[in-house]
């Protein structure tokens, strides 16, 4: 009825002028000047990765590596992605960021088997606006290429959100990644909208379960039952999968019982420095690796 009808518009006017109001004026403020510290940090080289280990379920070994950005403030201190990657994305620096992670992670990865550990796989993030810039191809090729790592030791993170564009360039994007002989994992995967029958066609490797799914095993049963869905469908499409935020003992025992390849979180490890890492990697090439070490040494 009109009343309810002026009701609305009433509503909707205060909602149009706070759109304007002082408090918005001050949010785009401090965006600008975050967006200006940022262009800085990335001049001064203020970022820098952290390394969280992937474990393989049936041995305990690790076999790969995701890199995860932080921003290292000089005032505010460690800065975690979550709080300026949207910016970055919104504002295009992603790309610039993008490119320096990639360089960073593959000459990292590098350094590590250059020190005579067996050869792992290193994770990098992509966001979807540097998913969509049509040369990536190209920056990654010359990245391998400058750092001397092989292709087959990189793995490139996309969310379900790039999934959301249109299909053909998607794939096509996919596909030229492929070619390069580096592996692609769906990333927070069954927290967008993928349909399964895009999954089929994707050129994949591997699919990372959402960590919220992961939290709630045991004690949600509709989680536990995506997770055991998840990973049956990843390995009937012949896909590897990896758990993100394992936390328990009790966690990984499920992951374990249901056949889950690789998980990743606090119970193995949190994100680390890279000298953390070195030694890590070192003192289990100590233990049960010891025998790949001295191959690749001979
Ligand atoms: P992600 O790619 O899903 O990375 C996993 C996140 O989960 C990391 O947060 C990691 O610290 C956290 N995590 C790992 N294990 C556990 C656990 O057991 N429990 C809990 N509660 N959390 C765990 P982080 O480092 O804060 O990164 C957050 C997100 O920021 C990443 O989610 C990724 O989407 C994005 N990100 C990080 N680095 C980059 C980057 O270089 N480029 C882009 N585009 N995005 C990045
Ligand atoms: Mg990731
Ligand atoms: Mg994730
Ligand atoms: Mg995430």
């Amino acid at each position: 009825n009109a009343d309810t009808a002026l009701h609305r518009a009433k509503e909707l006017g205060r909602n149009n002028y706070q759109f304007y109001s002082p408090d918005m004026n001050a949010k785009t403020m401090r965006q600008l000047g975050m967006e200006a510290e940022l262009r800085k940090a990335i001049e001064r080289n203020d970022l820098c990765l952290h390394y969280q280990p992937q474990f393989e379920i049936e041995t305990g070994q690790v076999v790969g590596i995701e890199a995860l950005v932080r921003w290292n403030h000089p005032e505010r201190g460690m800065i975690p992605p979550e709080d300026f990657i949207s910016l970055a994305e919104e504002t295009g620096l992603i790309v610039s960021i993008g490119n320096w992670v990639l360089s960073r992670a593959c000459a990292q990865n590098r350094a590590l088997q250059d020190a005579g550990l067996s050869p792992l796989r290193m994770a990098v993030n992509l966001s979807p606006r540097q998913f969509n810039q049509r040369d990536l191809p190209e920056q990654v090729a010359k990245i391998l290429r400058v750092t001397g790592l092989e292709p087959c030791w990189l793995e490139l993170e996309i969310t379900e959100s790039i999934i959301m564009q249109d299909l053909e360039t998607t794939i096509d994007q996919m596909v030229r990644l492929m070619e390069l002989g580096v592996r692609i994992s769906i990333d927070d995967f069954g927290t967008g909208y993928s349909s399964l029958s895009y999954l089929k066609r994707f050129p994949i490797q591997t699919l990372k379960i959402d960590r919220s799914f992961v939290r709630d095993i045991g004690s949600d049963s509709d989680d536990t039952a995506i997770v055991a869905a998840v990973i049956a469908l990843a390995h009937n499409l012949k896909l590897e999968v990896v758990a993100e935020g394992v936390e328990t003992q009790d966690q990984l025992n499920f992951l374990k019982s249901r056949g889950c390849d690789l998980a990743q979180g606090f119970l193995f490890s949190r994100p680390i420095s890279a000298e953390a890492l070195l030694e890590l990697l070192l003192s289990q090439a100590a233990g049960p690796a010891l025998k790949n070490r001295t191959r690749l040494a001979n």
